[in-house]
């Protein structure tokens, strides 16, 4: 479904990445692992075209993605993307549901039907009880299902995660990837997560392992 082929990127002299090819099947979780620098979130941004590879390709259904312009890569990103920080990111001054809500607005849904829609999605995630606080009031892993809510509202065909337990103890970290993971398969949008965390991979359908913007021999492709 997503794929790049031969992923060229570099910040000055920085070698961010060299050379990466990496696809994603519809409805597969792939963890993208490797140490801090070795290019995981750089691999991450010009999948999702949020950063454009100086070299290689980036195609959704054998289309290049990399080559569109601002107004197809937004569409894109509205429509069939769904993305999670690390810090979950949300808009402080909204609450939870509000958050939610919010791509299906920008998205032209009318208020009260994305927020309906949103309230549908905190219930699945028996977050319901949180929906009237704002970010300031959460727990960070209360704000990373929130975040996920987000990520999945508008049925992306794929979600990216960018270290999204990386800021979590341990319970709150496995609670939000059994969540993602699950809710990610049940709906079968395809999942690619960051991480560094060994035990995260473990959620994945296939690890590839980064070193120094490279994959590492012998990690999956
Ligand atoms: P990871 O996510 O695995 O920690 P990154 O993809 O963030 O790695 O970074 C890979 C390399 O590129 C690192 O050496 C990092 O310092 C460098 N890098 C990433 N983003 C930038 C940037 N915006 N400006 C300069 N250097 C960057
Ligand atoms: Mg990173």
């Amino acid at each position: 479904m997503l794929e790049g082929r031969n992923l060229v990127k570099s910040y000055g002299r920085t070698t961010a990445l060299s050379g990466v090819s990496l696809r994603v099947e519809a409805g597969e979780i792939v963890a993208i692992t490797g140490p801090s620098g070795s290019g995981k979130s750089t691999l991450l941004h010009c999948l999702a075209g949020i950063v454009r590879p100086e070299a290689g390709e980036v195609t959704l259904d054998g289309r290049r993605i990399d080559t569109l312009g601002e107004a197809g890569l937004t569409r894109l990103r509205r429509e069939g993307f769904g993305v999670i920080f690390q810090f979950g990111e949300l808009v402080p001054e909204l609450t939870a549901l509000e958050n939610v809500a919010l791509p299906l607005m920008f998205n032209g849904h009318g208020r009260n039907d994305a927020l309906g829609v949103a309230a549908g999605w905190l219930d699945r995630l028996e977050l319901a009880e949180i929906g009237g606080r704002r970010p300031g009031e959460l727990s960070g892993g209360q704000i990373q299902q929130v975040a996920l809510a987000r990520a999945l509202v508008t049925g992306p065909r794929i979600v990216f995660a960018d270290e999204p337990t990386g800021a979590l103890d341990t319970l709150a970290g496995e609670r939000v990837m059994r969540l993602l993971t699950e809710t990610a398969r049940e709906s079968r949008t395809a999942l690619l997560i960051v991480t560094h965390d060994n035990r995260v991979a473990a959620y994945a359908d296939r690890e590839v392992a980064l070193r120094d913007g490279a994959v590492l021999a012998g990690s999956a492709r």
